[in-house]
């Protein structure tokens, strides 16, 4: 193939863009990709952008469960503490604490189920990514 500018000369490359074949005085390289020098660069760049961009993407939502993982068990923690407090206060006093044993045995259920989903969709979150 020759360039298409210069129909003489033999192509160096082919532009990312447009597909022409570019001689090394007409072809530039963006990013990694090559580009008729002037017309196509801006549509490369752009182009390099945007795929930069959506190679990003599935690290951004990792982040975004992870994160999500960390207020679950924040959350989790602090049902765990205060949602214990009532039990405890019953106890001493000597009063019924059936109730809030009760109410505190779904707390602890909960949590451990809301850990449990937050952690398993991490790890899904992680396969995902290295599979790709
Ligand atoms: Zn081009
Ligand atoms: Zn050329």
């Amino acid at each position: 193939m020759n360039c298409f500018y210069h129909q003489q000369v033999i192509a160096v490359g082919v532009c990312s863009s447009c597909g022409r074949g570019l001689c090394s005085e007409c072809c530039t390289v963006v990013g990694k990709r090559l580009a008729c020098r002037e017309s196509c660069e801006g549509d490369v760049e752009c182009f390099n952008k945007l795929r930069e961009f959506a190679e990003r993407a599935p690290e951004r939502a990792k982040q975004q469960i992870r994160e999500g993982k960390r207020v679950v068990i924040a959350v989790c923690i602090f049902l765990l503490i205060f949602g214990g407090i009532p039990l405890v206060l019953s106890l001493i006093n000597g009063r019924d604490a059936t109730f809030w044993a009760m109410a505190y045995a779904c707390i602890v259920l909960l949590s451990i189920g809301a850990i449990t989903w937050s952690q398993k969709s991490a790890r899904q979150a992680d396969d995902t990514v290295s599979r790709d």
